[in-house]
């Protein structure tokens, strides 16, 4: 959530947030703070309704309510609540194999007991007899110690199956969040993480980083044309040509709509462009054909802007060049690839 209130404002909020915190016994934690400075502020209706309904109750501001308040209105989104389930989940699971090993271990302590006063026993003089009634009992000892240890064994695997049955859920939770559902790209999401890592990485280890925005060309007109769900299908190929252009190491994402882009880590300008062709090139050659009807549809083009990270520089601003040669492509007639060196020549011609 983010807040443009001027320095009185929000001095202003926050004072009448606090008092009313205190009014109400609730503990100035920085998620209460969070509730009560929006409640302050009166942005969101909801909350507020909330809020009032409450006090008007009377009701009390327990841990749960607020946090309940809190989830509901500056949310935990659906990624998080996947993991933070499946967290504890696998904190319950760890618990109750911490539990079985603490027994196993008690167990076997009695058992070393048992040995140790048996063996103290063997060492006195004892007759035949009594050796035997010794070692039925040992016997018996050692039996229910081995049926312990094996159900202790079944446990063990249950619970070992159990944590990685959660551990799968949870990258595959993590991995749907991340991927977008209709090209099987990653989505916006992914490319923001994915993006601010690879220029951590850049910076720290002085190596190139690049990144290509590509768009399809006059795709409303296909829509209008062909249909949304044939438009549908266009987005699929594309995506699955840029995908099987770039190396496992790089990132291909959906942008947005129809528009698409690939981080391309340890790449210069050149490269970029290189690869940029390669993607333009495979779709322009590839003529397309409604099945049902058989009615030849042409070819898709797109058009490409490429540009490549200054070390320190802002995400946008790098973001923001491959989006100025996007838009000289397409001004340059589309079906094309232009650079961030494409822009400063721009410039110098209109000098
Ligand atoms: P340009 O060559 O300048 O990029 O023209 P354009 O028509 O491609 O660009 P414009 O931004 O005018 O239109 C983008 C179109 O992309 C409009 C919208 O219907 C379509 N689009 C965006 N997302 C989807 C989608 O998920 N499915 C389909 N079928 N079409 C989409
Ligand atoms: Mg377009
Ligand atoms: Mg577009």
């Amino acid at each position: 959530m983010y807040y443009q209130h001027s320095y009185e404002q929000a001095l202003e909020y926050s004072r009448t947030s606090l008092d009313e915190m205190k009014r109400l016994n609730v503990p100035a934690t920085p998620s209460n703070f969070s509730i009560f400075y929006e409640y302050a502020s009166g942005r969101s209706p909801d909350l507020n309704k909330a809020i009032d309904i409450l006090i008007s109750n009377r009701q009390e501001f327990t841990p749960e309510t607020l946090l309940s308040l809190y989830e509901r209105f500056f949310g935990f989104d659906e990624e998080s609540r996947q993991v933070r389930e499946s967290t504890q989940r696998l904190q319950n699971q760890l618990g109750s194999l911490l539990t079985l090993v603490d027994g196993a271990g008690q167990d076997t302590r009695e058992y070393g007991h048992s040995l140790q006063n048996f063996s103290d026993r063997v060492s006195a003089n004892r007759s035949k007899e009594e050796l035997t009634v010794l070692i039925a009992d040992m016997l018996a000892e050692t039996r229910m110690m081995e049926d312990k240890a094996r159900k202790l064994e079944d446990q063990l695997s249950q619970a070992t199956q159990e944590i990685s049955n959660l551990r799968k859920n949870l990258s595959e939770s993590e991995r749907e969040a991340l991927t977008d559902v209709l090209t099987g790209l990653a989505n916006r999401k992914h490319f923001d993480r994915f993006i601010s890592n690879a220029a951590k990485e850049a910076m720290e280890g002085g190596t190139p980083l690049s990144i290509l925005m590509l768009d399809i060309d006059h795709f409303k007109k296909f829509n209008d044309t062909w249909g949304h769900q044939l438009g549908d299908q266009v987005l699929k190929i594309v995506g699955s040509v840029i995908r099987k252009s770039v190396a496992e190491t790089d990132l291909a994402a959906r942008y947005g709509g129809e528009e698409f882009s690939v981080i391309l880590p340890d790449r210069d300008l050149d490269s970029a462009i290189g690869i940029a062709e390669t993607i333009r090139h495979k779709l322009a050659d590839r003529k397309l054909v409604k099945k049902s009807t058989g009615e030849n549809i042409g070819a898709i083009t797109i058009s490409i802007g490429a540009s490549r990270y200054r070390l320190g520089e802002a995400i946008p601003a790098f973001i923001q060049r491959a989006d100025q040669a996007l838009y000289l492509a397409k001004q340059s007639g589309r079906n094309c690839t232009k650079s961030e060196r494409d822009l400063e020549s721009d410039l110098l011609v209109r000098e």
